[in-house]
């Protein structure tokens, strides 16, 4: 008998499935596809590693600490990843990174910059829940969102700042307004707005650290897992390869596969899984002769600009051995919640576009298309009401001892929010398994 079945090898499947393994519990993970990873993907073509999903991940101290115990390295990405730039007006603008470059820079305007300054005055919404949209128009201006706040929310999500709830898509900012009143003023004393941490990937790439977890684990590959249906105090998985009892499950898999999944043990919590949008991406990774784009992490394209890019990053000035000597390897990322008909356009149709775009921003002559990926459901998009799916999957846990949800659309989209939330995820499923008949 399986202790605890997980179900999908992504980040946070592997993670929770790790500590469990390390606690001596029999942990099995189901995996749809050959490899394992989910959005982790890393591909060697030519002389060039491509990272297909993830490029860095932000690791704080929790996150370093969890390198440290699976026993693996991270490799630093180099200093000048500190400057990102914003495309504004055929220019490529360093994002202020102190309060005085904020102010001399020309990335807004002055009446933006004096809008900025009365922020601390500006009382809190009247609203129940606001869109980032509303919450940044409010505090800091229209200027500040279009040029700051929008381009990181594509940065982050992909995704359209007007339908993403500030509450949940930028928690530690909506908090800071809920502590503080003020946003500069809580930064003040936090001495921070930005998030904390280090950027971080691996000698290899991103997909070292799936390839790291999965040796040390049982990981059953091209195993789908179709249904999940309770059995007194057990579940069984009816999987492609057979039917498994199990203890306790956590489910890892997108929201909308999960609600599938547990359509026997609550149908209506399936029914609203399957409305949680996710924002398709397309990542195209280019080629450009050394010294075609500055020093520096990569630049955000803001909406108003009229561009269909949303940022480009410089992936071989961020770690080694991304690209061959004298060459720059680019990812540039499209579509996403602005712009999701992109997704299914013609490969042509989309490579005419990041040249002709790439030519207009860099000024680059020769541009060569590496490779093209198509996420069609690439991250899921916090929206407006987000709240009912948390509180949704607390009821289907509360309800049905032995079950739990993890993954992407419910504890932060990033690696590191995903391998964060993975010490609460199995500290729970251990409380459970200890109190759990035999
Ligand atoms: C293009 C792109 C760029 C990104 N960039 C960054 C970045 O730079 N930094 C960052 O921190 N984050 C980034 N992210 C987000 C981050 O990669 C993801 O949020 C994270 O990897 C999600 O991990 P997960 O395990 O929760 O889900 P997933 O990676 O989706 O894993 C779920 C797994 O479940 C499997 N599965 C699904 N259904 C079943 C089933 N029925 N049976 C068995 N298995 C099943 C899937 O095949 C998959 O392997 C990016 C994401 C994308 C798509």
């Amino acid at each position: 008998m399986i202790e605890v079945a997980v179900v999908g090898a992504g980040i946070s499947g592997l993670s929770v499935a790790w500590h469990l393994s390390q606690k001596g519990y029999r942990v099995l993970v189901f995996e749809k596809e050959e490899v394992p990873g989910g959005n982790i993907q890393t591909l060697r073509k030519d002389r060039y590693l491509l990272e297909l999903g993830p490029q860095t991940i932000l690791a704080d101290k929790k996150v370093e600490e969890f390198f440290s115990q699976v026993g693996i390295k991270p490799e630093h990405a180099k200093e000048s990843s500190k400057i990102r730039y914003v495309y504004k007006k055929g220019r490529l603008i360093p994002l202020p990174l102190s309060p005085l470059s904020f102010f001399t820079s020309p990335l807004l305007s002055l009446g933006s910059k004096l809008r900025v300054l009365k922020e601390p005055f500006v009382p809190p919404s009247p609203k129940s829940e606001e869109s980032v949209a509303e919450f940044v128009r409010r505090r800091l201006g229209r200027e500040f969102l279009d040029y700051i706040v929008a381009p990181f929310i594509s940065g982050v999500y992909a995704g359209d700042p007007e339908e993403l709830s500030v509450k949940h898509a930028v928690r530690r900012v909506y908090e800071l307004e809920q502590k503080f009143g003020s946003l500069i003023k809580g930064a003040i004393k936090l001495r921070a707005l930005g998030p904390g941490g280090r950027l971080v990937s691996f000698p290899g790439g991103n997909h070292a650290l799936i390839e790291h977890l999965s040796s040390k684990l049982e990981v059953d590959t091209e195993n789908v897992v179709l249904r999940i249906r309770r059995k007194e105090d057990r579940y069984v998985l009816e999987a492609k390869k057979g039917k498994y009892e199990a203890k306790s499950v956590v489910v890892t898999a997108p929201a909308t596969s999960a609600g599938y999944l547990l359509r026997d043990i609550s149908w209506s919590a399936s029914q609203e899984f399957d409305k949680v949008y996710y924002a398709p991406v397309v990542v195209v990774h280019v080629v450009v002769e050394s010294g075609a784009v500055p020093p520096g992490f990569g630049f955000l394209v803001p909406r108003v600009e009229g561009k269909r890019m949303l940022g480009v990053l410089f992936s071989s000035q961020l770690f080694e051995g991304r690209a061959p000597e004298g060459k720059e390897l680019l990812t540039v990322y499209l579509g996403g919640a602005t712009d999701p008909e992109l997704v299914e356009q013609e490969e042509e149709t989309i490579k005419a576009t990041v040249e002709k775009e790439l030519r207009e921003i860099l000024s680059v002559g020769k541009v060569e298309i590496l490779h093209t990926t198509r996420w069609k459901k690439a991250i899921p998009q916090y929206t407006l009401g987000y709240g009912k799916y948390l509180e949704l999957a607390q009821t289907l846990e509360g309800e049905n001892p032995g079950l739990f949800l993890a993954g992407n659309y419910l504890f932060g989209v990033s690696v590191s929010d995903c391998i964060r939330a993975s010490y609460q995820v199995a500290k729970k499923v251990e409380e459970y398994l200890s109190g759990a008949p035999d």
